[in-house]
């Protein structure tokens, strides 16, 4: 394992460490960034995605540990930020050989990162890799997959947005375009659906819009290009980053944006422009922290609580209708008053 500099990258943000974890003879590249870890030693999960060049996988890993620390900050968990990535198709390259050599790496690194599945790994790899090192959280009979967890704090966060922004008491007549239907996103369906939302639905994937399908008969499918401009009460990008863009900001109609992906602004000024354009963003990474509630209270001395959990789940609620109610005052976008909250947690936390 060695530690590369980044110092060149534009999402440099002043990273603690960045570490290249390889294996030429079983094909393993991967990249652990840690961020930031005043808070406590850093947490986030582990995505396996097949990035074009090595350049985007870092920028990515960069962006999604920076994301943790803050979503850290604003959840009251004392962790830090960080994130590993592999660079492959999950589909093709990840075998069991791969993730138990990508484990071993994180048990050499003596608990300063801890990690999970993400995008491309699934509660099963996270069993396997278990076995190599005490270093990962979502094990099966505790917490397990986060992600209906981070759909119901999406969840919950779209019922402040609508009690807020639409003066609804519920979703019925409410609509909700959802870009991407995998772990997240079907969640967050079943969820809409059962609450009586109209629902449409995007994903590149045949085989997720058929699962959806299958389930339920009143859902429209739209196209991937399209999703962000569907005429929908909500936009909840649930897919990969960035969805929010100079381009798509111009074409958005939705009054609201929720969603349970992560890094959803391509860059910080779109979240102005939303909100100069009466956008409503409910910050992604507020959001969707359901999921790390969730996995990060295996941690806790006394053993894993679903009770706990859901309850501080609940609590992102009202985080977010504070958020909402600080942001029109101030007159400042949601998304710039959560990173200064943010900051001034893990700032002041490490000074203290
Ligand atoms: P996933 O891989 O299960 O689902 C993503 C879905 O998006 C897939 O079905 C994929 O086909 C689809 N997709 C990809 N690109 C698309 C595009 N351009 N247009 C439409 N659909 C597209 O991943 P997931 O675990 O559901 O995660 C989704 C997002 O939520 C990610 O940004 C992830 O970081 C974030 N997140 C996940 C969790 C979790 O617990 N899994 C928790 C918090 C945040």
């Amino acid at each position: 394992m060695e530690q590369i500099d980044v110092k060149n990258y534009k999402e440099f943000d002043n990273h603690e460490r960045v570490i290249k974890v390889e294996d030429d003879n079983i094909g393993l590249k991967a990249y652990i960034a840690i961020h930031n870890s005043n808070l406590g030693p850093a947490i986030g999960g582990t995505r396996m995605y097949n990035y074009r060049t090595e350049k985007e996988a870092i920028s990515d890993a960069l962006n999604l540990s920076k994301a943790m620390t803050y979503k850290c900050a604003l959840s009251g968990i004392k962790q830090g930020g960080g994130k590993g990535i592999i660079i492959g198709d999950p589909k093709i390259d990840k075998t069991e050989e791969l993730i138990r050599t990508y484990a071993k790496k994180i048990d050499e690194l003596g608990g300063s990162f801890i990690t999970g599945e993400d995008v491309g790994l699934s509660e099963e790899d996270v069993q396997v890799m278990f076995e190599e090192s005490n270093y990962f959280v979502g094990k099966s009979g505790l917490a397990g997959d986060p992600s209906p967890f981070a759909a119901q704090s999406v969840f919950y966060c779209m019922q402040a947005a609508i009690e807020d922004y639409m003066r609804a008491t519920s979703f019925d007549g409410v609509s909700v375009a959802v870009k991407g239907v995998g772990k997240v996103g079907s969640s967050l369906v079943d969820l809409l659906v059962k609450a009586g939302a109209k629902v449409a639905i995007a994903d590149i994937d045949d085989a997720q819009i058929d699962k959806i399908l299958r389930r339920y008969s009143n859902i429209e499918v739209v196209h991937p290009k399209d999703i962000h401009r569907f005429n929908a009460d909500i936009f909840a990008p649930c897919a990969l980053g960035g969805d929010i863009n100079d381009k798509t900001v111009l074409e958005l109609k939705a009054k609201i944006i929720c969603g349970g992906a992560n890094n959803q602004l391509a860059q910080p000024e779109v979240g102005d422009r939303l909100h100069k354009k009466g956008i409503l963003y409910v910050v992604d990474y507020v959001a969707n922290a359901g999921g790390l509630i969730n996995v990060v209270d295996e941690l806790e001395e006394e053993g894993y609580s679903k009770e706990r959990v859901m309850m501080r789940i609940q609590i992102i609620k009202d985080t977010i209708k504070n958020l909402i109610a600080l942001s029109e005052d101030q007159d400042i976008a949601t998304s710039r008053f959560a990173d200064m909250m943010a900051k001034c947690i893990f700032n002041k936390d490490s000074n203290a």
